[in-house]
């Protein structure tokens, strides 16, 4: 039996196995999962609507696999199909066929569809309400309080947070101090038209930028830097715009003429690059951003994001512990996040910066094989094993 607290002590029984705290891909794939499974779910998110996030919003042949077993028809939602990707650095830009099959759509549309699928499969959705802290009673059961004082109680927490870290269960820090902007803008139809069923990467001094066409014919423009590049452009986003269209005229061409859709861009920051979750406690099941953070070149994320989320709900019901869960996790994770880390300083370094689109006009192979390795695909490396209580 677990119960809802409220601030004035007002106790409301509710019959939920598993609260999941989070509602964006990773938080939502593991509530379906898990209620399809007759499991009684409680999700609290804190946004009440569906909103604009930071992200280059391509969606990885995993992604869609996954996001096709969940219900979710990214097509009927008005995907765009990708086909390519390109990468441009100074003035050179070179292309290459993806090896896998690839889409993009905003992930305000991909999350409000996540979060509708979930209800309709019966999971309880508490919008609009934010976890404050998440604690441990003595009898094990885990308690997460919210801003308005109402606790909830459960054996078993998913945590789902994303970028946002809860105050008892905290990331190490981005010791290069990353800044991530997102910008939607209506190209010249010259240019969108050139960047039809493309995702192209940009690099800069201090980071990179990809630009892709997402629905509604409109483009968008995700970029990351370094705090420290950042500051040279005075903190700014029209110094920083300007300057990456300066040291990659590609983008220049791209941007010419194009409308921004915001007034200002969406930004973010502290994205620790590399993290994989080391260790959890019992009961509680570390998913998405919060079991590993992949550098955003490899297009990976959502991927992961829904890969540790079924992974986890099949360890959940196969009554495997969090905590080995989450060290298999770990080592599935592993080498394929080392890889993406050791080809995105690559891609920060100048002379790497200089030679990459030379050296893929000669080899494209390259490209494609970086996009393999540089993905998740180890569906069966985290098998859960129960263990006998
Ligand atoms: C610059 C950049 C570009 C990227 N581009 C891509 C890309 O093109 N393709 C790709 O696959 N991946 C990309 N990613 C990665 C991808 O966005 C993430 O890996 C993915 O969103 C992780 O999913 P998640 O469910 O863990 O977190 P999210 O999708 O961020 O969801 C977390 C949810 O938790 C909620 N929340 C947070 N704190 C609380 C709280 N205290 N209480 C209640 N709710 C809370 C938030 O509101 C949010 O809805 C990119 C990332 C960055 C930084």
């Amino acid at each position: 039996m677990i119960s809802i607290r409220t601030s004035n002590l007002h106790r409301i029984p509710v019959q939920n196995e598993v609260l999941i705290l989070g509602g964006g891909v990773a938080g939502c794939a593991a509530a379906i999962a898990l209620a399809r499974k007759g499991k009684s779910v409680t999700l609290i998110e804190r946004e009440p609507a569906p909103r604009h996030k930071v992200c280059g919003e391509f969606l990885s042949g995993e992604a869609l696999e996954d996001l096709h077993a969940l219900g979710i028809d990214v097509t009927s939602l008005g995907a765009v199909p990708i086909d390519y990707v390109r990468l441009a650095a100074a003035r050179r830009a070179a292309e290459a066929p993806l090896p896998f099959p690839a889409a993009s759509l905003t992930r305000k549309a991909l999350d409000a569809a996540l979060i509708a699928e979930g209800i309709a499969v019966g999971v309880r959705v508490e919008r609009g309400r934010s976890v404050q802290a998440l604690g441990r009673t003595a009898s094990n059961v885990w308690q997460a309080t919210l801003d308005d004082g109402t606790v909830y109680e459960a054996p078993t927490a998913f945590l789902a947070t994303g970028k946002h870290d809860l105050r008892s269960h905290v990331r190490p820090k981005d010791p290069q101090r990353w800044v991530a902007f997102k910008m939607y803008f209506r190209l010249a139809p010259a240019q969108a038209a050139e960047l039809e069923r493309a995702s192209e990467l940009m690099l800069y001094p201090g980071g990179y930028g990809g630009i892709q066409p997402v629905e509604g014919g409109i483009a968008n423009l995700c970029c990351v830097v370094q705090q420290r590049h950042l500051a040279r452009a005075g903190h700014r986003w029209e110094n920083f715009l300007a300057k990456m269209q300066q040291d990659c005229p590609h983008l220049a061409m791209r941007l010419a003429g194009a409308e921004p859709l915001f007034a200002r861009p969406i930004a973010i920051t502290h994205i620790p690059y590399g993290y994989v979750r080391r260790t959890t406690e019992d009961g509680l099941y570390c998913i998405g951003d919060q079991a590993a953070v992949i550098p955003s070149f490899t297009g990976d994320g959502i991927s992961i994001a829904l890969h540790t989320a079924r992974c986890a709900a099949a360890a959940y019901l196969a009554a495997e512990p969090a905590p080995l869960f989450q060290a298999k996790l770990r080592s599935a994770l592993l080498a394929q996040m080392r890889l993406a880390e050791f080809a995105a300083d690559g891609l920060n370094n100048s002379l790497a910066r200089a030679a990459l689109p030379f050296c893929l006009r000669v080899w494209p192979g390259v490209m494609r094989v970086t996009a393999s390795l540089t993905r998740v695909a180890q569906h069966a490396a985290v098998a859960p094993q129960a263990v006998a209580s």
